[in-house]
């Protein structure tokens, strides 16, 4: 088998703002992994300008390995060990390869990746939809958008948290998630607002306060009426042991972990150790979502709008059925291409 790769970018329906960063588009690289008889598979990764990895170190990541040696008959675990094995760190160009093995795999054997993990779609949970700081005039606009969706998840971490919100329940009373994006300087002002918030129909937090702030944090957990979810303080496997005491749960990221299989042993580790999951996602198209969507019914909290806050999905967008993205009964992912006329 052989990989090919190229370099895009998802342009964004609304600048996307958080608490310490804006941004019109997001550079992905597309990966495609073609078998011995020209099945493909496909993966992404998808690549926020903040964090330490980019289109050119996915590439040179990419550009580093020879799939030629490997037939499907050698099995998905033992390319993924080979592309896992070969260099330190790269998790985002990692997680677009897993993403493409998985894809590509389930081709091959004719089954959905979701079926392949053991997922049972029944016990999906409902997907968030993101609504990024805005005007009031495009709130409401987005409040619209997001029209299918039964929960909404709002970024806050600013100067006018509670304008926000209150913004936003002039329009909708459907519960929210709340991501302050490590937003919050000081836990007794997070607690107020997590107080306030908890009023206003908010039913969980993520990453209230910075990473670092570990003594905070658990003064905060052991206060917080809502659960509290660990993302900027979660990236992988071995983060986990040590947000017991800190946080309820973990929101995983197959971007951040290196992809699904990785994803898996966080699942099962979080479980073990009594926190809850949510599974989330960067700006990513249909097929990271996709992806994520397949192990989101062993999961707690679903935010898994990526194809939703885009307007060049180069698939087909993911079905949504009361507020649940639909897993589709399709060999691998289920992707379906489309074409952009630019790209
Ligand atoms: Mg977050």
């Amino acid at each position: 088998m052989y990989l090919k790769s190229i370099n895009h970018f998802l342009s964004l329906l609304h600048p996307f703002t958080i608490s310490n960063n804006s941004r019109t588009s997001t550079p992905i690289v597309q990966i495609e992994v073609v078998n011995e008889e020209g099945i493909i598979g496909y993966g992404e990764s998808s690549l926020p300008p903040y964090l330490n990895e980019s289109q050119e170190s996915v590439s040179g990541f990419l550009n580093g390995l020879d799939l030629s040696g490997f037939r499907s008959a050698d099995g998905l675990d033992m390319v993924l060990d080979y592309v896992m094995n070969r260099a330190e760190g790269n998790y985002f160009a990692k997680a677009g390869l897993d993403i493409a093995l998985h894809d590509l795999f389930g081709k091959i054997n004719k089954v959905p990746v979701w079926k392949m993990l053991g997922s049972d779609p029944s016990t999906m949970p409902p997907t968030s939809f993101t609504l990024g700081m805005a005007s009031e005039e495009v709130l409401e606009q987005k409040v619209k958008e997001s029209d299918r969706f039964s929960i909404l998840k709002v970024k806050l971490g600013g100067d006018d948290d509670k304008a926000i919100i209150n913004t936003i329940r002039r329009f909708s009373s459907k519960p929210i998630y709340v991501d302050a994006n490590q937003g919050w300087k000081e836990p007794g002002y997070a607690l107020e607002m997590i107080s306030w918030l908890e009023d206003q129909g908010v039913v969980l937090i993520e990453q209230p306060l910075a990473k670092g702030m570990r003594e905070e944090q658990a003064w905060l957990f052991a206060r917080s009426p809502l659960p509290l979810i660990a993302d900027e303080s979660c990236q992988r496997l071995e983060d986990i042991p040590d947000l017991v005491g800190l946080f309820s749960g973990i929101n995983i990221k197959l971007m951040k972990c290196g992809g699904l299989r990785e994803a898996r042993k966080m699942i099962s580790l979080s479980r073990d150790l009594g926190l809850k999951i949510m599974i989330g996602c960067m700006n990513e198209s249909s097929c990271a979502i996709l992806a994520a969507a397949s192990l989101a019914p062993f999961c707690d909290y679903v935010d898994l709008d990526g194809p939703f806050l885009i307007n060049n999905n180069p698939f087909l967008d993911p079905e949504i059925r009361e507020g649940k993205i639909l897993l589709p009964d399709r060999p691998g992912l289920g992707l379906i291409p489309i074409y952009h006329s630019e790209s």
